[in-house]
């Protein structure tokens, strides 16, 4: 097999800068697309409701992810041909012909409705590259599930339970060799209103790729789900997995809603393998995905282990291999994928383990030390914020996290949660527990990034007393430290001296807006105070418009003035800077904002005959505009103007 390093010179540079390029893209549009679904999606249909802007992005994501599977293809970097088993003794052999009739049946099925019918719900993203051909009441059936569960339940019904999946290990994996005596796992399988055959999916995939002898249990953790098959029915469909070995397959249900942080903490206890991963419960794993996690916790039992992720899709089930990455997060604690540090470049051993800031949520340890250091703090709601917080503990309380890119697990990425609208709230609680026990003199950072007053926020968070113990108890280092030595890309922000969103007082329902998503000119808009309305304004004169990433490498967009027309423009504040361009404004709470180089302000004006304001930049009228946070004293001896 050919491998990358043996590639022509020339040609693996182009390779090797494409796949760079490929990479930063990949996590800028993953983390603009985690934005518009989870940040922005009020603002993104109160701007253009039909502009289908998410679809572009969708739709350019797809294209990256082509390009990413025809350069690996190319490069045969990891298509070993067809599917290999790879579980030693365990063979659910009636599935294998469940899953052969059940293809022909699919196939069968789709034969039959081969006149194309009309596309009953062509605005739907089930349908925008699946399901063409599927008659009038299929459509009906298949848009109804996707509803209800976020991902094509239709197409699963229909997929094998053990079907195969592309092996998207790098190659140099397939040669690395494991000790015979490796400790045991459990693995956890956690679900809230899941579809059946996803959650068998992921059974089987874990019992036909995890040699027996290291498979201890797989633990199912029901967090209260109300769907009828679950219950009944699904410990019925479980039982046949617990014919040999008895007992593989253990059942945990919460009698009510407790969110995932305890529905993993329910899972690890329940556990009695040497290592315990926590998953989701739609994913499958990828071959040979628990040798390379339980020989490293092996080596060393304090490293928090996220395996390498790959997308499923929610509309067709197609696997999209994703690039190798570390984890990491902003300062909302919205998680994002990190580029892998220059070291791990520099190893030039695609098999190594990447050093990790956080982990994404599915993670593996051992069971023993993950109790020692506090599990997950159990007083998170819903969603969102425990895997930062592990991520942080780990590294101040002595651990370490890290990606192993041989241990693959393929997660399918639902298009909508179906047990949340919005996920904001539960995050920005979470997150604000996260900074009261973590992040010391930088927790000020999540209420920049949240657009919360430092003072008098008004949400409750709850009682964090027992993990500032804990925190105590493990002796462990500071936030300052975790920054400085390992999350070096997450730079605090030491100027801001006001924050939040920004009116003029001619008119005081409309506020500063960064604009369409895709373009660089910020606008008047009705005030609904997402965050592509929170500005920043730095005692150093720059003012940060759409939110705060503050991610080294990241897009921070800058208002400017470029002197040219009437219009402002939002420029990476990097470039701004690189660009020499006139970035600087002078601003007090309820007065002008002036640009310090050109002269001219921030103003707005209506045009004749027109009925709304337009943002502009001018010769200065006197106009006074107000912020609404500020930072200490900042502005108000000015605020009476
Ligand atoms: N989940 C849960 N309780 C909840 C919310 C989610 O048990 O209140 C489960 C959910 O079914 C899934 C896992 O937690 O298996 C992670 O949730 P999700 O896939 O929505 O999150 P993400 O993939 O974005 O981390
Ligand atoms: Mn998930």
């Amino acid at each position: 097999m050919m491998s990358r390093r043996k590639l022509p010179g020339l040609f693996s540079i182009l390779l090797t800068v494409l796949l760079a390029v490929n990479i930063l893209f990949m996590v800028y549009v993953k983390n603009t697309i985690k934005d518009l679904r989870k940040k922005d999606l009020g603002h993104l249909e109160l701007h253009a409701p039909n502009s289908g802007k998410e679809n572009v992005l969708v739709e350019r994501l797809g294209h990256i992810e082509m390009m990413v599977k025809n350069l690996s293809n190319s490069l045969k970097l990891s298509s070993n041909g067809k599917d290999r088993k790879l579980a030693d003794d365990v063979q659910l052999s009636e599935k294998s012909t469940d899953g052969a009739q059940a293809a022909k049946k699919a196939k069968k099925e789709e034969a039959k409705h081969k006149a194309a019918p009309r596309l009953r719900f062509p605005a739907s993203r089930l349908f925008k590259k699946w399901g063409n051909d599927l008659a009038e009441d299929q459509q009906v059936a298949a848009q109804a599930l996707f509803d209800q569960y976020g991902y094509n339940v239709y197409l699963s019904d229909r997929l094998p339970l053990d079907r195969s999946i592309k092996d998207t290990r790098p190659s140099r994996c397939l040669e690395k060799k494991y000790p015979h005596d490796l400790p045991t796992i459990s693995v956890v399988l956690i679900f809230t209103n899941e579809a059946t055959s996803i959650i068998l999916r992921a059974i089987t995939s874990i019992i036909n790729r995890t040699p027996s002898r290291l498979l201890k249990e797989i633990v199912l953790v029901d967090d209260y789900s109300s769907l009828e098959e679950l219950k009944g029915p699904l410990e019925e469909k479980i039982k046949r997995y617990n014919v040999k070995p008895p007992g593989l397959v253990k059942m945990v249900r919460h009698q009510r809603r407790e969110g995932l942080a305890q529905a993993r903490i329910s899972g690890w206890e329940a556990s009695s393998g040497d290592v315990v991963a926590i998953l989701d419960a739609h994913v499958e794993v990828n071959h040979k995905w628990a040798e390379p996690i339980l020989s490293r916790i092996k080596e060393d039992r304090t490293v928090i282990i996220s395996p390498a992720f790959d997308n499923i899709h929610f509309d067709d089930f197609e696997l999209v291999q994703y690039v190798e990455a570390a984890d990491g997060f902003d300062w909302a604690l919205w998680c994002l994928y990190e580029p892998a540090p220059q070291a791990w470049y520099a190893l030039k051993d695609e098999t190594a383990p990447i050093t990790s800031p956080s982990i994404m949520g599915i993670f593996a340890a051992n069971r023993e030390f993950l109790g020692e250091i506090g599990v997950l703090d159990g007083g998170m709601h819903i969603y969102g914020g425990e895997n930062v917080e592990l991520g942080i503990r780990t590294w101040q309380c002595g651990g370490k996290i890290e990606v192993l890119p041989c241990s693959r697990i393929a997660h399918l990425e639902r298009a909508h949660k179906p047990y949340l609208l919005d996920f904001s709230p539960a995050v920005k609680r979470n997150a604000l527990r996260v900074a009261e026990v973590w992040m010391d003199e930088y927790k000020h950072m999540v209420y920049y990034a949240w657009n919360i007053p430092l003072e008098k926020p008004g949400i409750d968070f709850g009682d964090v007393s027992s993990r500032k113990e804990l925190r105590k108890k493990l002796n462990c280092k500071s936030f300052d430290w975790y920054i400085k030595n390992v999350y070096p890309n997450l730079v605090p922000q030491t100027t801001i001296v006001a924050y939040g969103i920004m009116k003029n007082t001619l008119s005081e329902d409309i506020c500063i807006d960064q604009g369409p998503v895709l373009e660089n000119t910020p606008i008047m808009y009705g005030c609904h105070g997402y965050s592509s309305q929170h500005m920043f304004y730095h005692s150093t004169g720059e003012i940060y418009l759409g939110g705060l990433r503050s991610q080294r490498n990241a897009a921070d967009r800058c208002m400017v003035d470029t002197g040219q027309g009437e219009l402002p423009f939002l420029e990476k504040c990097d470039e701004a800077i690189r660009k020499g361009l006139s970035m600087h404004w002078d601003f007090k709470q309820g007065a002008a904002v002036t640009n310090r180089k050109t002269k001219r302000c921030l103003e707005i004006v209506k045009d004749q005959g027109a009925s709304v304001y337009r943002l502009v930049l001018q010769n200065c009228t006197g106009q006074k505009w107000t912020i609404q946070h500020t930072v200490k004293d900042w502005g108000r001896k000015a605020t009476a103007g």
